[in-house]
């Protein structure tokens, strides 16, 4: 059953724009189209920045009451690597034994398919009027650098005065098989390099010279010795990572004059971005007894954040279960997503298909799968706009 819009086929449709970042390659194009002709507002808006690439994005509402459901997601993919190692050519769409390939089948033109399908499909139950408002916010920059993509286009969204109640994103969410989990936050992610200033001398001649390498072995120490936290209600504990350890002495006979360590800290709610960064300089100082150190945070935009568990993640949860049978875990795990930008903005939870594959040679989904999440897009449209509201 896939009602009056097939998610199969705009799937491919959508497979079949090679829209690779930051090239539109047809995709927003193609959403446009489908949106305009259900009645939306679409507008398509470029964002430029010195240094980076131009990007197009896609607004579209449909309606102007409340409440206003919105789907946000991505049309741009990530490069298909080696073609030529591919079963069926990357932009191609082939269908063959029940399943999709092509990149952006998990990641995540799949699931923007679905949701397209899913409103089309509501909106010809309802005289082509949702009772509120429905909206996409796509952006065609989220596997690049994203700073012409999310980040512009909600403040754009925002400047002419547009609010929603509440936000699904597609990205796809679950570990194994659809309905296994529903993102409600993510850690956030800080990274910094730990700096150890030392004395260059002759190897032979340790006296004369102050080496680097013992002090940043012992702030690392100390750094990785304690926990952060233990974690908390809805998050793992927090964890910081060494991910690269750096003199760059190229010479057997000199004591280098200094030591760099690279770290990553993802953090969960127990702590402020500045709260840990005070933490972590309190903890390399008590460690730093006559070592000459300092440490150079990066510029962040991934804040920890978390979606409080309440009618509307039920509501979505049970959805998931009607279709799936599956009791979809409350999840904050794994990388960022565009998520960190619009919570800035309302309520956001993450919810799409199995991600097995995302990335990978051969990207692919069970065509079963596409319809399944367009059922429970739809449940959630039908649940979402009935009375009494979320
Ligand atoms: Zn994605």
């Amino acid at each position: 059953m896939t009602g009056t819009a097939d998610p199969v086929a705009i799937a491919r449709d959508l497979i079949r724009c090679p829209s690779v970042t930051p090239a539109e390659g047809g995709a927003l194009a193609y959403l446009e189209g489908r949106l305009k002709a259900a009645g939306f507002t679409v507008h398509r808006v470029t964002f430029s920045e010195p240094g980076a690439d131009d990007v197009e994005n896609l607004y579209a509402r449909i309606g102007t009451g409340t409440p206003h459901l919105m789907f946000a997601g991505h049309t741009d993919v990530v490069p298909p690597g080696d073609a030529a190692a591919w079963t069926h050519p990357p932009f191609a769409a082939e269908v063959a034994d029940g399943t999709l390939f092509g990149r952006g089948a998990a990641d995540m033109k799949g699931a923007i398919a679905c949701k397209v399908a899913a409103v089309l499909d509501y909106l010809a139950a309802h005289g082509g009027k949702p009772k509120g408002s429905i909206s996409f916010l796509v952006t065609g920059d989220e596997e690049g650098i994203a700073v012409n993509g999310s980040v512009k286009l909600l403040q754009w969204a925002a400047a002419r005065g547009e609010k929603f109640d509440h936000c699904i994103l597609g990205e796809p969410t679950n570990p194994n098989a659809l309905g296994d989990m529903i993102k409600i936050g993510r850690r956030g992610s800080l990274n910094g390099s730990l700096i150890v200033t030392g004395t260059q001398g002759h190897v032979a001649y340790p006296a004369l010279a102050d080496n680097p390498v013992r002090g940043i072995v012992a702030l690392m120490g100390a750094l990785m010795a304690e926990p952060l936290d233990a974690g908390s209600e809805h998050f793992d504990p927090s964890n910081l990572e060494f991910t690269s350890v750096d003199v760059g002495n190229k010479t057997v006979n000199i004591i280098p004059g200094e030591a760099r360590a690279r770290f990553n800290i993802r953090y969960n709610d127990r702590h402020t971005r500045d709260g840990l960064k005070a933490l972590i300089e309190r903890r390399a100082a008590a460690a730093a007894s006559r070592i000459r150190w300092r440490i150079e945070w990066e510029p962040s935009n991934a804040d920890v954040f978390l979606t409080q568990p309440g009618p509307f993640v039920a509501l979505v949860a049970d959805a998931i279960k009607q279709v799936t049978g599956r009791e979809p875990e409350l999840s904050t795990t794994g990388g960022t997503s565009d998520a960190r930008f619009i919570k800035d903005y309302g309520p956001v939870i993450e919810f799409g298909l199995a991600n097995q594959t995302m990335h990978k040679v051969d990207e692919r989904v069970p065509t079963a799968d596409l319809v399944a999440l367009t059922a429970i897009y739809r449940r959630i449209l039908d649940r979402y706009f009935a009375q009494p509201r979320p």
